[in-house]
């Protein structure tokens, strides 16, 4: 995981002062990093039954449609408000200061589905515990919760406490 971890770059005070950016376009950048890391995003549910898997816009639809390619299964994109073109179902989170929304197509998973959820980071988990909701709201199942990076500090996995949740690199 040593790789993976050269692949992020730190970006100090990105959007705003105090906040440490963990960009990780240096590994989408590189091929052989950018394989590894879906291989061993998907691994721990090779031979479960996955049957869609879900990204937050932006950088989880990155992972996660590579994840659902090599999984053979549908990609659902999880999108801020006015976005989707069809008709939505929608969640409303907090974050630190305000709020923010997430929505889907109604249409994109069922009562039938076991769904994987994919993003590139966790950070407090108000996100995922969000789009957890959203995928629920629409009848379907979370098998459990993805992520390339977590940031041990924030306490994310601790709102997941109801989901199975994975990460590959921590900081
Ligand atoms: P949270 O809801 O607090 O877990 O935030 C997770 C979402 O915000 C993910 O979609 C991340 O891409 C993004 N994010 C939060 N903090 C950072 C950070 N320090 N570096 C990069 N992305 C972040």
């Amino acid at each position: 995981m040593e790789r993976l971890k050269n692949k992020i770059r730190d970006i100090p005070d990105f959007p705003k002062p105090g906040i440490v950016f963990k960009d990780i376009t240096p590994l989408v950048k590189d091929p052989a990093t950018l394989r590894l890391t879906v291989h061993q995003l998907l691994h721990p549910f090779l031979g479960r039954e996955i049957t869609a898997v879900a990204g937050m816009e932006a950088r989880g639809f990155i992972f996660g449609a590579l994840v659902a390619w090599e999984l053979g299964v549908p990609f659902v994109p999880l999108r801020k408000p006015g976005k989707l073109p069809y008709d939505v179902q929608s969640v409303s989170y907090d974050l630190e200061y305000g709020s923010a929304e997430l929505q889907v197509h109604i249409d994109a998973v069922d009562e039938n589905d076991k769904v994987l959820l994919i993003d590139d980071l966790l950070a407090t988990g108000g996100t995922a515990k969000a789009s957890c909701e959203l995928i629920e709201k629409l009848g379907a199942s979370v098998v459990a919760c993805a992520f390339v990076v977590e940031l041990d500090f924030l306490a994310g996995r601790q709102l997941l406490r109801d989901y199975e949740v994975h990460a590959l690199v921590h900081f």
